[in-house]
């Protein structure tokens, strides 16, 4: 008798953190909280074991736009408040790649804020992470949208003179159906929300508070953590962020909610997202599953879209000669 001997598949070697690192020099100020950003990524990347060629990460310009040079993935660093349009084009050429956006405050939610209400109207599969430290940290410690009115740092000759935007509350009018908030010092939970954001069907918001030490003196790591006000029992500091994992706040909107399953979630939603200086909530603020992808849009009016989307078409022939017929084109432009 014969035995039947099967050639097993090779079996590919488990991805590795280093696999995400790049070895780019890195000239973020020393305890920049985007380094506490960095990491949560690439860990993320790295549990998610997303092979390197299948993801590509987006950047405006801005301290933190430098993200793309360090992880190890594709990469394209753009053009001031101009990565949503770059990102959201490629993922619709090619709906297979995990598409995911770094940028700061400044960049987003500045000069990039129409492309971010635009974004979020569409819902189109990829995650923004927002690296949020109320400054334009790159140009010299500015106040950015989301400072605070009133607040003065120490870059700034005068009080800032504008009211801050809330940003989860924009991303939840322009209609992101992920709305999450992390904390740069805290890698492991950031981490998490990242791979959540990444999973999520639909456009993903991750808000990072991200001390910036070099010119944000008020919102900085002993101020998130508490250190200038001690619990008179224990003499520990006691921390302004905490979790929402665990406190009961449900942020799963389901399909099938009714309007007032909706109207509460909203409701509540909005009470956490007020919540600020003493206590600063972090974790998923919602996951809206009733909204359809963009993509799954298109396809209802193109059939063929995902399996063949324009990153897969050929578009010119051996020679390098365009594909494109365009002979109905200039029919329709033909003076007679
Ligand atoms: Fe980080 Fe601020 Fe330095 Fe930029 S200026 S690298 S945000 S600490
Ligand atoms: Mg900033």
């Amino acid at each position: 008798m014969e035995l039947e001997v099967k050639a097993e598949a090779p079996q590919k070697p488990a991805l590795k953190l280093a696999d995400y690192k790049t070895d780019y020099h890195n000239d973020w100020c020393p305890g920049c909280g985007d380094f506490g950003i960095l990491s949560s990524v690439q860990m993320a990347l790295n549990d998610m074991q997303l092979e390197p060629h299948r993801a590509v990460i987006f950047s405006g310009i801005g301290c933190s736009s430098k993200t793309p040079h360090f992880v190890k993935v594709n990469g394209i660093h753009t053009l001031h408040g101009r990565s949503l349009p770059f990102a959201l084009g490629a993922k619709l050429a090619n709906p297979e790649l995990t598409v995911i956006c770094t940028g700061g405050d400044g960049d987003g939610l500045g000069i990039g804020v129409g492309h971010f209400v635009n974004a979020g109207r569409r819902n189109v599969d990829f995650t923004y992470i927002l690296f949020n430290n109320g400054v334009y940290g790159l140009t010299k410690g500015q106040a950015s949208p989301t400072l605070k009115l009133g607040m003065k740092t120490k870059s700034l000759p005068m009080p800032n003179i504008n009211e801050g935007v809330n940003p989860l509350f924009l991303a939840l009018a322009s209609g992101f159906t992920f709305i999450a908030r992390g904390y740069s010092y805290d890698v492991r939970h950031l981490k998490d929300l990242i791979k959540q954001g990444i999973l999520h069907k639909g456009s993903s918001y991750i808000d990072v508070l991200q001390p910036c030490p070099t010119y944000n003196d008020i919102n900085t790591k002993d101020w998130y953590g508490g250190e200038d006000r001690l619990d008179p029992a224990t003499k520990k500091a006691m921390p302004r962020v905490y979790k929402l994992d665990g406190t009961g706040y449900d942020p799963v909107l389901k399909a099938d909610a009714s309007d007032d399953e909706i109207q509460n979630k909203i409701g509540l939603f909005m009470g956490k997202a007020l919540e600020w200086g003493n206590r600063i909530p972090i974790g998923v603020f919602l996951k809206n599953e009733a909204v359809s992808t963009y993509e799954m849009r298109v396809h209802e009016r193109i059939e063929s879209y995902f399996t063949s989307p324009p990153g897969r078409r050929r578009i010119a022939d051996a020679q390098g000669r365009s594909n494109a017929d365009l002979s109905r084109f200039f029919a329709e432009l033909q003076v007679t």
